[in-house]
């Protein structure tokens, strides 16, 4: 081969930074620098630029610009609604799923350490907690529910809009990872009844570092960093102007060509299994059941080293991960597919394929080819 191969096929892991969301980013780095919270003229560029960001943001996800508070990315607005709670009434419990993303459980293990009871809801073999586990699992005592909207690992959709009306039912508030949905597939927090939800700009072509939690009005939370008076109080800092422009940039463009992403991811990945061959191949399993999230492919390959297959296919070129990209350079199988009790053998089997609005036919073709070829140099 004369020309080096590069694809990427992790945007579940993070995703290319949108050119126009760049080149609206750049004035607020270079010229327009002026503190948000200044009141003299220099300054309103920035002031307004605040404010318009938060309106798109707002107006994507069907919430109003007064309910999204801008925060570093997905961990830190995981870290504040599951500690915001737990820190405004110590005596309330969590219930949350043994797939969250880690931001939300090792937040919850801290909390837990601290004396906070916690359940952890297992999921169907799909991947799916459903609404008869939560449930089983509520009481008056619960203070907060936080399940995922989508898994990152194996993309399985959960019903949020049902989990949220069972969580209010006993006054628990409710609160949804949606990092991997946000941008990707509609996402309207009214309709899913949903209180808290945590969003981050580098999973939606937006830049790395910058994300936002929305908080329902009237919700009441105590904030997680202390300081200035920014974010109504809520969440202090002086605010990083130029990448919450870039993230409402890319937010609002992901939003707009929504369906035609969809649609074109859809047929990436209906003309990848297929490829592959994989429907009645026994030797192989496709993670995450039937309503996953566009892109997301996690296969499992009994007798399989995803570590290895890993690195086969960086050789080639491709950038695609083990079952978790937080489990890479560790030997232990990952907490999602442990919990949907996939065998340990086809775990360590494991990879994901993330396949995004830029990938080609020709990319996806090359990535099968490779993967077959692993799979018949196995035997
Ligand atoms: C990536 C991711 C996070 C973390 O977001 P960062 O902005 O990288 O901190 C949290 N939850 C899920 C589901 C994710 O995929």
């Amino acid at each position: 081969m004369s020309m080096k191969m590069f694809i990427y096929a992790d945007n579940a892991a993070t995703t290319k930074l949108d050119i126009g969301a760049f080149e609206a980013m750049k004035p607020y780095l270079l010229s327009e620098y002026g503190n948000a919270s200044q009141p003299y003229s220099f300054s309103r560029k920035s002031r307004e630029a605040l404010k318009e960001s938060r309106k798109i943001i707002a107006e994507c996800i069907n919430a109003l610009p007064e309910e999204i508070y801008f925060t570093s990315g997905g961990t830190e607005s995981d870290n504040w609604a599951v500690k915001g709670m737990f820190f405004s009434d110590r005596n309330k419990g969590i219930i949350t799923s043994e797939i969250e993303h880690h931001a939300v459980l090792h937040s919850v293990k801290a909390v837990e350490k601290m004396g906070c009871d916690v359940v952890y809801l297992k999921p169907t073999t799909e991947g799916i907690i459903t609404a008869e586990v939560v449930s089983g699992a509520i009481t008056e005592r619960v203070g907060l529910v936080s399940i995922m909207t989508a898994n990152n690992e194996i993309g399985t959709i959960q019903p949020i809009k049902e989990l949220s009306q069972l969580a209010h039912k006993t006054g628990a508030l409710f609160h949804t990872d949606a990092v991997q949905a946000v941008g990707h597939i509609g996402i309207d927090v009214k309709d899913l009844g949903v209180d808290m939800l945590s969003a981050s700009a580098h999973k939606f072509n937006g830049p790395k570092g910058v994300g936002f939690l929305y908080i329902k009005k009237g919700t009441s939370i105590i904030p997680y960093i202390d300081g200035g008076a920014q974010e109504s109080s809520l969440r202090a800092g002086t605010e990083n102007v130029a990448l919450i422009v870039g993230m409402a940039y890319a937010l609002q463009k992901n939003c707009q060509c929504m369906d035609a992403n969809i649609n074109k991811v859809r047929e990436l990945e209906a003309d990848f299994i297929g490829l592959l061959g994989i429907s009645g191949n026994k030797g192989i399993i496709r993670n995450g059941g039937n309503d996953t999230l566009p892109g997301i492919v996690s296969l499992s390959f009994g007798n399989g080293d995803g570590e290895a297959m890993l690195h086969r296919l960086d050789l080639r070129g491709i950038c695609i991960s083990t079952g978790s990209a937080c489990n890479s350079g560790k030997s232990t199988v990952s907490h999602v597919l442990r919990a949907i009790g996939l065998d340990e053998e086809y775990a360590k089997g494991t990879i994901r394929i993330s396949f995004g609005k830029d990938n080609t036919k020709e990319e996806v073709r090359y990535i099968a080819n490779e993967i077959n070829k692993i799979v018949i140099d196995r035997g």
